[in-house]
Order: structure tokens, then C-alpha cells, then sequence
């Protein structure tokens, strides 16, 4: 009887979390057909945001880039790119007379976590002492004397009120540092710089995906969007500027300007949204905002998992003592997320140790194991799958998408950041979401070309460009 009685509690236990493992993957279900309603409402929106401001929960914000390098710039060129977890600082030597760039030097800087909340003076002192340090290395102990240009990319939604200035509209990823809300960031910058004996001025002032775009179309001429997928996403694209109706006033000599989508706020009732997306966003310092970010970018990807979980803790015993740390937010990083989705060792063995080093579970069973893997790969195929469908979107926005009359163009998308780069997962199913959504024979002709540090080099580019026509 005894043995009876253990079997239904492990029958009982395991159908319960089947059952929230089962309905969290209904929810996220992304069949093709769900995903082209999501294509059809980026191109709703993208229209809507580019009729007025406010007119949709896309900003699609004006950036000034209307002309792109060409080749030409040339001399030796820094830049700060400002991201959502760390700081890169970037020396990059253009060639000039249409050859490439020759060299470029990256260091990279975790910013430290309190950082995120610190005042405005605080917050450019960091950034402008770690460019500083840089540079002193760089040029023997010398800092530049007279003003020299700086390429600033700064990977929050910026007003832009020309190409070297803009006002942070609001934060995102969790920052919170209230009084730099409203103020013109090159400026900040600028003087923190030159507080700390750094006489520099910003010529460029870029959204991080119009630095990889800038590169990525010097690069690659059929580039005609960028993608960042990291811990925040976004995107631009190369836009008509007579298609920017809200701007009308502002035609270009060029015929186009980069738009920047701040795409991480899209909403549409299409996505796939479950009760756990639901309570992180309550729980976030900006909620209501940055919907598809929240389901899309490594801020997010492995609190939803670690959510998923402590659901299951909560009805089963098969994380075993319930001292575990799974109820701590953000706790399950991305990265370890990515490391267990892509265990690959019969026994699940890193499962395993993730889950006893970084959330002191203990004894798990294979099977307990299998469940965790289910839950990374059903929130990371949703998240790879939408970020597809926006891409799509974009294409479809501006007919390369395959259907316009006509032979099908190449057309090269560029993306950056770890989430696409470091998780080979979550590039197979964005991939894959592509052709699902294209069919085989138009989505040959998309290029989802990698780029590493363009969103800085990018801006280094976009600076000689800037201080080459004045
Ligand atoms: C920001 C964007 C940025 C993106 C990727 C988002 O949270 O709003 O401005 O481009 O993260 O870094």
C-alpha cells in the first residue's frame, strides 16, 4: 500500500508540472500564422509612428543620419559606446580615399550595478574617467588639448535635436537614474569630460543600431536595417525622408534618413503574452513599456524562465529543498540560461551544476532537468521567433520583403549583441522563423549579417563623417 501511495504522489506530482509546463508553452505558441499577424502590426505601427508623435507606442525617432560614410573619412577617431550592462571605449583609424577602416581597439568596462540608479554628475563622471584612462594609455600619457571629436553611442531613446545632440526621453534595462530624464546627453557628457581635464566634443551622437547600420551599409551597400539583441533590442532602418510625415519640414538633400524604432516599446495584441510576462512587467521600474523587449532581450529571457520554475516549485517538490533561490528575481541569468538550453551531455550535467551552484537546488532528477531545458527553449524559440517577425515587419515596411513586384533584391540585415551572437539557439530558431515566414525561395535573398562592435565603430565613423562636412 505504501508503494502505491508513493506512486500516485509522483503521478500527481509530475501531472502538475506538466500542466504548467503545457500551458506555458500554449501560450507562447508562435505559429506562422501568429507571427505574420505580428509582421502585419510592426507595419501598422511603423506607419502610425511615423505620422506623429505619439501616434504609436514606436517612437520610429528621427536621428539626423540622412548621409552614410562612404570611404572617405579619414584620421583617427574615438568613441564611447554606452550599453545596457557595460561601457566600450573605441580608438578606430579610417584610411580615407575609399579604403576601409584600418585598425580599430576595443576595451570594454562592466558598469558597476549602483551605477544604474546614481545622479546625473555621478553617471557621465564613470563613463567620461573610463574614456580618459583609455585614451591617456592610448596616446602615451597625452590627452587630446584642442577639441577633438568623439563618436557617442548611447543605447537608450534619445530626441535627437541634431546628430551631435539629443534628450533622454526615458530610460530602459533597469535604469533608473531619474534626474538625466529630459536633459541633452552630449551635453552632460561634455561636461563631465571637461571637468576631468577630457576636451573633447561630441560630433556624433548615436542609437547603438545606427552605429552597426552605418558600418554595416559601409561595409555591405544592400544593408538596410540593424538589429540589437542584447540585454535591451532595437532596430532602424533607412527610411524615405518622404515617408517620414510627421517631419515633412525636415526633407533631406539626401532623399533619406535613418529611423530609430525604440522597436523594444512594439505592442500589439498579437503577441503571444503569458500571466508571467504579465506580473515581470508589474514588478519592473517601467511598466507598460518596452512590452516586446520584455519578452525578447537577455535582460529578460532567464527571469521568465526563472519564473516558469518557481511556478513548478510552488506545486511540486522537484527542485528538491525549498531553501533554493529561485524566488529571487533575476537570479537566472541569460547566459546561464543559454548554458543549460545548450547542454548537450546525456545526463544534463551543467543543468545540473547552473542549477546547484547559482540556485542551490539540490538532487535533481534527469527528468526534473528535462523540464528546466523545456522552459529555456520554449522561451527563448518565442523570443527568437518575434524578433524574427519584426524584421519582417521592417522588410515588408519598406518592399524588400520579397513580394513587391519584380525580381527579389538582396537585402542585408545587420545584427549585434550577445543574445544573437553568444546563443546559437536563439540564431537557429530566428533563422528558421524567417524562412517559416518568407517561404524558402524569398528569404535566400535575406542576409542576417553578424557585426561586432559596429554600434561603436559605427559611431567613430559617423563623427569623421560629421566633422568632414563642417
Ligand atoms: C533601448 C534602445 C537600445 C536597445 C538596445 C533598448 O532598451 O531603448 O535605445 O537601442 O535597448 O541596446
Amino acid at each position: 500500500a505504501a508503494l502505491v501511495g508513493r506512486r500516485a504522489r509522483s503521478w500527481w506530482r509530475w501531472a502538475r508540472v506538466v500542466g504548467v509546463v503545457g500551458q506555458f508553452e500554449e501560450d507562447c505558441a508562435t505559429p506562422v500564422w501568429k507571427l505574420r499577424q505580428v509582421v502585419d502590426a510592426m507595419v501598422v505601427e511603423m506607419h502610425a509612428g511615423l505620422a506623429s508623435d505619439g501616434g504609436s507606442k514606436l517612437k520610429m525617432l528621427l536621428t539626423f543620419v540622412d548621409t552614410l560614410p562612404d570611404g572617405n573619412e579619414d584620421g583617427v577617431y574615438y568613441a564611447l559606446d554606452l550599453g545596457g550592462t557595460s561601457c566600450r571605449v573605441l580608438k578606430v583609424q579610417l584610411g580615407g580615399g575609399g579604403s576601409r577602416i584600418i585598425n580599430h581597439k576595443v576595451e570594454q568596462q562592466q558598469l558597476p550595478e549602483e551605477l544604474v540608479s546614481r545622479t546625473s554628475g555621478e553617471f557621465f563622471d564613470f563613463i567620461a574617467l573610463t574614456l580618459k584612462e583609455f585614451i591617456e594609455r592610448e596616446e602615451n600619457g597625452q590627452v587630446p588639448g584642442s577639441k577633438k571629436e568623439l563618436g557617442f553611442t548611447f543605447s537608450f531613446p534619445i530626441r535627437q535635436l541634431s546628430v551631435s545632440s539629443g534628450v533622454l526621453i526615458k530610460w530602459t534595462k533597469g535604469f533608473t537614474s531619474e534626474d538625466v530624464v529630459g536633459k541633452d546627453v552630449s551635453q552632460c557628457l561634455e561636461e563631465a569630460m571637461s571637468k576631468n581635464g577630457l576636451h573633447m566634443q561630441v560630433a556624433a551622437l548615436v542609437n547603438d543600431p545606427v552605429g552597426t547600420l552605418a558600418v554595416g551599409h559601409y561595409d555591405d551597400a544592400d544593408t538596410v536595417a540593424a538589429v540589437m539583441i542584447g540585454s535591451g533590442t532595437n532596430a532602424c532602418y533607412v527610411e524615405r525622408s518622404d515617408a517620414i510625415i510627421k517631419y515633412q519640414g525636415l526633407l533631406t538633400d539626401s532623399g533619406f534618413m535613418i529611423v530609430n524604432m525604440e522597436w523594444g516599446n512594439f505592442w500589439s495584441s498579437h503577441l503571444p503574452r503569458t500571466s508571467y510576462d504579465i506580473a515581470l512587467d508589474d514588478e519592473s521600474p517601467n511598466r507598460n513599456d518596452q512590452g516586446y523587449e520584455k519578452m525578447i532581450s537577455g535582460m529578460y529571457l532567464g527571469e521568465i524562465v526563472r519564473r516558469v520554475l518557481c511556478r513548478i516549485a510552488e506545486v511540486s517538490d522537484i527542485f528538491g529543498d525549498p531553501a533554493h533561490h529561485l524566488s529571487v528575481p533575476f537570479i537566472l541569468r541569460t547566459p546561464l540560461m543559454a548554458a543549460m538550453h545548450e547542454d548537450v551531455s546525456p545526463d544534463l550535467r551543467e543543468v545540473g551544476r547552473i542549477l546547484q551552484e547559482s540556485l542551490q537546488t539540490s538532487g535533481l532528477s534527469l527528468k526534473a532537468k528535462m523540464i528546466v531545458v523545456r522552459v529555456c527553449d520554449t522561451v527563448t524559440r518565442r523570443a527568437a521567433r518575434l524578433a524574427a517577425a519584426g524584421i519582417i515587419g521592417i522588410l515588408k515596411k519598406i518592399g524588400r520583403d520579397g513580394r513587391t513586384k519584380g525580381k527579389p533584391r538582396r537585402t542585408v540585415v545587420a545584427i549585434e549583441r550577445g543574445l544573437y551572437t553568444n546563443y546559437s539557439m536563439f540564431r537557429v530558431y530566428l533563422n528558421e522563423a524567417i524562412t517559416d515566414i518568407l517561404g524558402e525561395e524569398i528569404a535566400q535573398n535575406i542576409v542576417i549579417r553578424v557585426s561586432e562592435d559596429g554600434a561603436g565603430i559605427g559611431a567613430a565613423l559617423l563623427a569623421a563623417a560629421c566633422s568632414s562636412k563642417r
